[in-house]
C-alpha cells in the first residue's frame, strides 16, 4: 500500500490536469451509510431499494403526493436526510480540497448529494446527481436555495410556471444537461483522474472513466475505431475493486478507506 501511495502522489505531481470522481464510500467516514456496502441502505433494506426505483415516477405521476411524502420525511428517506443534514466533512474531504488549494486537483465530480466536498472547502464542485441543498426546475433547469422556495402550495412552482422538484436525481431520471456536458467536458480533457469510494456501477456516471480512458476515432464510412490513450493516469482509491478494476480501465486499486489513503497522499505531496 506504501509504494502505491507513493506512486499516486507522485502521479498527481506529474499531471497538468487531474480531476476527482467521488461516490457515497467517500462519506461513509461521516456517518452516512452508502447503498451498496457491506452496511449500505440497500444491502440490508431491499424495499428501500425497490422504493428508490418508483420515487421519480411517482413525482411525475403525482407530484403533489412527492412532496408531501418528502416533507414528512418518514421511513428510511427521512432517516437517511437526517444523517446527511447532521454529517461532517471527514479526512478524504479535507484531503480533496487541500488537493485543489495545492492547485493539483481541478474539480471534483460527485454523484452523493450530501454537500460534505463544499463543506470541507472545495470550490469547484459538479454535483452529478444534484444536491439535498437544492430545489430545481424539472422544465427550465433553474436551481433555487430552500429557503427560496415557498411551500405553502404543494407542488412549488418555478417562475417558468413549471413544478419545483429537490435537486437530488432519482433512478430514470435525466442528469441535468449543464452538469453533465460540464463533466463529460472534465473527464474528456482530464490527464489523470482520482475515483473515491464508489461502486462504479450507476450509469451514466460510471462512463466518465471510460471517457477518460478510451478515445474514438472516425475512419472511412463513419466507423468508430475505439483507442486507449496511454497519456491518462487513472487511480482507484476503494474499500473493493470495481468494475473500472477488472475491465482495466483503472491503472491500480490503492485498496482502502478514503479517510485515511487520501490523507496519506496529501503528507506525501507536502514532503516532496
Ligand atoms: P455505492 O453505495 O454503490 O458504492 C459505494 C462503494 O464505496 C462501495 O463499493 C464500498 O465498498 C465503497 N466504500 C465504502 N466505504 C468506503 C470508504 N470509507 N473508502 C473507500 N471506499 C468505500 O455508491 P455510489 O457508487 O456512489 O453510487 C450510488 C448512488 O448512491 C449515487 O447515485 C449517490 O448519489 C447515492 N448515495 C449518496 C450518498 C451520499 O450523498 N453520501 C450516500 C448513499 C448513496
Amino acid at each position: 500500500m506504501e509504494s502505491l501511495i507513493k506512486r499516486a502522489a507522485k502521479d498527481l505531481a506529474e499531471s497538468k490536469y487531474a480531476i476527482a470522481l467521488t461516490g457515497a464510500g467517500m462519506s461513509t467516514e461521516s456517518e452516512i451509510p452508502d447503498f451498496r456496502g457491506p452496511k449500505g441502505i440497500w444491502t440490508t433494506n431491499k424495499e428501500a431499494e425497490a422504493k428508490a426505483y418508483q420515487r421519480y415516477e411517482l413525482f411525475l405521476n403525482n407530484p403533489r403526493a412527492y412532496w408531501e411524502e418528502m416533507l414528512g420525511l418518514q421511513g428510511t428517506y427521512g432517516t437517511f436526510h437526517e444523517q446527511i443534514r447532521q454529517a461532517k466533512p471527514n479526512p478524504g474531504h479535507y484531503a480533496l480540497a487541500e488537493l485543489e488549494a495545492l492547485g493539483l486537483l481541478k474539480c471534483v465530480i460527485t454523484q452523493n448529494i450530501d454537500g460534505l466536498h463544499k463543506k470541507a472547502g472545495s470550490k469547484r464542485v459538479l454535483e452529478y446527481h444534484g444536491s439535498v441543498n437544492a430545489v430545481r426546475c424539472i422544465s427550465c433547469g433553474s436551481r433555487f436555495a430552500w429557503e427560496e422556495v415557498s411551500l405553502d402550495e404543494l407542488p412549488p412552482r418555478c417562475k417558468c410556471g413549471a413544478v419545483l422538484k429537490d435537486d437530488v436525481v432519482h433512478f430514470k431520471e435525466p442528469i441535468p444537461l449543464d452538469v453533465m456536458e460540464e463533466s463529460e467536458k472534465e473527464a474528456l480533457g482530464c490527464d489523470l483522474m482520482l475515483i473515491c469510494g464508489t461502486s462504479a456501477v450507476v450509469y451514466p456516471f460510471a462512463n466518465l472513466p471510460r471517457m477518460a480512458r478510451f478515445h474514438t476515432r472516425r475512419l472511412f464510412a463513419g466507423l468508430d475505431v475505439v483507442g486507449y490513450k496511454t497519456n491518462v493516469k487513472i487511480i482507484e482509491v476503494n474499500a473493493d475493486p470495481t468494475p473500472l478494476t477488472h475491465e482495466g480501465v483503472s491503472d491500480y486499486l490503492i485498496q482502502g478507506k478514503t479517510g485515511e489513503i487520501l490523507p496519506r497522499i496529501v503528507e506525501e505531496l507536502r514532503k516532496a
